[in-house]
């Protein structure tokens, strides 16, 4: 079974945040404050929901890391088609949740899934973007 994945939702915007640093920012920028947590693929309106370019970011990080064995940024940043900058603070959010590690292969650092991260990637899997 599972862990249902949860995201964050902004009252003002509708906005979606996977966790709750992202909140933090958003707050920061918008001076939205209020924030709902819903679990995700509980219900079919959890489903059909769009879903915002942070969530879709990532999933796209996760599934380019799930396919690949390992990477480095800038192929993964081509194939995730996730701008550089953007990408290096998306991974610095998963390597702190430790769901992925970096190995140096070939005097080149790759960036690979932790078996944490691949069930959160099979997790994020299930959403439709
Ligand atoms: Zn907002």
């Amino acid at each position: 079974m599972r862990d249902p994945l949860k995201v964050h939702v902004c009252h003002e915007c509708g906005m979606r945040f996977l966790f709750a640093v992202d909140t933090q920012e958003h707050e920061a920028e918008t001076g939205h404050k209020l924030y709902t947590t819903i679990q995700i693929g509980d219900t079919a309106e959890g489903k059909t929901e769009r879903f915002n370019p942070t969530i879709n970011t990532l999933c796209r990080i996760m599934k380019a890391l799930c396919e690949q064995n390992s990477m480095n940024r800038t192929a993964l940043s081509t194939v995730a088609n996730v701008h550089y900058t953007r990408l290096s603070k998306c991974l610095e959010l998963l390597q702190e949740r430790n769901y992925i590690e970096l190995v140096i292969q070939d005097r080149v650092v790759n960036i690979r899934l932790t078996e944490q991260g691949r069930e959160f990637a099979s997790k994020i899997s299930d959403l439709e973007i």
